[in-house]
């Protein structure tokens, strides 16, 4: 068995940028280290090297030991190689920190982590002070930036003579009071005018342009200051202004677990806390992008109450259905939602683009018998799918369904696939499931198709359905549950109508005002933090290893 050759540290236990343990996949690795593994069939070997300039390498190599396998970690390193000793040990000690962390990650649960990473990038933390440039030469329509001699590891960064005149950030380019720009990208020249002297990195690590002939100057020449940590970051993101922060890791959770943290008094706010108290706000706020699902109480029984709730996040998602929408009972009902049968798990609107991110039900009355409300949460699902059925997972992922709804003029069509993994990492991170809107697969199907998806999402569903899965819960009048809709199916039990009365009031949110909410939590999270940085494709490596190890494993 032959599993990937490379693997990186997670970016938490990632030495500062030039350390000695940078991991990297070295030509020819000169020492071999061989660590226990907390799991008796895999052990880690790290091959130790040193380059020309005495530095080490960490490579990432996992082999599985057919037999017994060492306990304790050796060296084959030459007996006056003390420095390189020494410098092993501290390897040795942070890769323990790593397994400890892969270990975690992979064992509970039948390997299912509890914890799903980012996908929009991960933080990797880069300080924002030492610069990493010394020197700033002209050519042709480019700038190029000589990198410190003490920025170990670092390229030259080529910029365009138009990128940096078209982002410059000065008062006169960018108003002060509105953040806006002040000139179009067509107002420039296509190579901007500037000359050698006119170049220069700062001591502070500054790159400084003064521009020739600038024509948003009316023709006087004009400056343009990159700080060191600007610079820093354009290094390490190529679009630092775009400034969409990743997502929160996910917990992934079944009943168990969410009853645990119900318990412990996470999943629950009072109504007053999430409209006034900051701080309760975004605890609660940075809970749910963590679980996708928490309740409010003491909500004031009034129908605009859910309009108040969602607004602490964002506008209201407007759909055919409104702005709000009441999920009530009724004779001939145009949704098998305002029925009083059961409603098994589903997403909502996966017809609509787009899907409404986030889902608020506020409970006004639920006196019948009956009627209490069910969640699953669908990627821990996914999840589990992956562990136990990787081809079933692959079908789910690959294959289009689709949705519609076509009625009192509504003509809204969306194909969709399950489950949809992240294309930087592979990890499950969407879910469509609404069976009684889905419309018919395509008819001719010589690859049966519509077989072998109807038995994998058989499979499928069985893992949302599963008492172990679900949470389930009646709501009281005074409640009201938000649930992210991208991931959190909902359902209801059946319910007796004519012992009392039901009534719940409903808005949605959309994809993009949650994410812009999220991206408020994270960069308060990050104040007075170093930078964050995209390392995405790092962050898939970890995550593309753990599925291979979850395929081995099956084999
Ligand atoms: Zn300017």
């Amino acid at each position: 068995m032959t599993l990937p050759a490379r693997i990186s540290l997670p970016v938490a236990l990632r030495p500062a940028r030039g350390a000695l343990t940078t991991p990297r996949v070295c030509a020819t690795p000169s020492r071999t280290l061989t660590f226990p593994a907390a799991q008796p069939h895999y052990a880690r070997r790290f091959h130790v090297s040193t380059n020309t300039k005495q530095r080490l390498r960490l490579t990432g190599n996992q082999s599985q030991l057919t037999g017994p396998y060492n306990t304790s970690p050796t060296l084959k390193a030459t007996e006056n190689d003390t420095a390189l000793r020494k410098e092993v040990e501290d390897l040795k000690e942070l890769v323990a920190k790593l397994q400890e962390e892969r270990e975690q990650l992979v064992a509970t649960k039948g390997g299912i982590p509890n914890t799903i990473e980012p996908t929009l990038g991960e933080r990797e933390c880069i300080s924002q002070d030492a610069p990493l440039f010394s020197d700033a030469k002209l050519d042709a329509q480019w700038v190029k930036l000589i990198p410190a001699p003490e920025a170990e590891d670092t390229k030259l960064m080529i910029l365009s003579r138009l990128w940096l005149r078209d982002s410059c950030n000065c008062p006169k380019c960018l108003d002060p009071d509105s953040g806006q720009k002040t000139f179009s990208t067509t107002d420039l020249p296509e190579v901007p005018a500037t000359s050698r002297d006119n170049v220069r990195v700062r001591n502070d690590g500054s790159l400084e342009i003064i521009w020739e002939n600038d024509p948003i100057s009316n023709g006087e020449s004009h400056r343009t200051v990159l700080s060191a940590g600007e610079l820093n970051l354009l290094y390490h993101n190529n679009n630092p202004r775009i400034q969409l922060q990743p997502p929160i890791p996910r917990t992934l959770w079944d009943n168990a677990s969410y009853t645990d943290l119900v318990r412990s008094g996470a999943c629950h706010i009072d109504y007053n806390d999430w409209r006034n108290n900051d701080e309760a706000f975004w605890t609660a706020f940075e809970q749910f992008t963590k679980t996708g699902l928490i309740f409010l109480k003491n909500v004031p029984q009034e129908e605009h109450s859910v309009i108040n709730i969602a607004n602490r996040i964002g506008p209201l998602q407007y759909t055919f259905y409104g702005w709000t929408w009441d999920v009530k009972s009724k004779p001939r009902a145009e949704n098998v939602a305002y029925t009083n049968v059961f409603l098994g798990l589903h997403q909502d609107l996966m017809y609509h683009d787009p899907i409404p991110r986030l889902q608020l039900l506020h409970c006004l009355a639920n006196s019948c018998e009956g009627g209490e409300s069910l969640f699953s949460d669908g990627v821990h699902a996914a999840l589990q799918l992956l562990n136990t059925d990787p081809e079933a997972y692959d079908i789910l992922t690959k294959t289009d369904v689709h949705f519609g709804y076509d009625k009192g003029g509504h003509h809204y069509y969306a194909t969709r696939k399950t489950i949809e993994a992240d294309p930087n990492t592979g990890a499950p991170f969407i879910t469509h499931w609404a069976p009684p809107f889905q419309t018919s697969f395509p008819a001719k199907d010589k690859n049966n198709r519509l077989r072998r998806w109807r038995d994998a999402a058989e499979k499928f569903q069985r893992l949302l359905e599963k008492e172990e899965n679900m949470y389930e819960v009646k709501m009281k009048p005074g409640e009201c549950v938000i649930f992210d809709n991208s991931r959190v199916l909902h359902g209801r039990r059946e319910f007796e109508t004519s012992t009392g009365s039901r009534w719940l009031k409903g808005t949605y949110i959309t994809p993009q005002v949650y994410r812009a909410k999220e991206t408020e939590l994270v960069r308060r999270l990050n104040k007075g933090k170093p930078w964050p940085v995209d390392s995405t494709e790092e962050r898939g490596r970890i995550w593309q290893l753990e599925r291979d190890m979850v395929k081995q494993r099956k084999k």
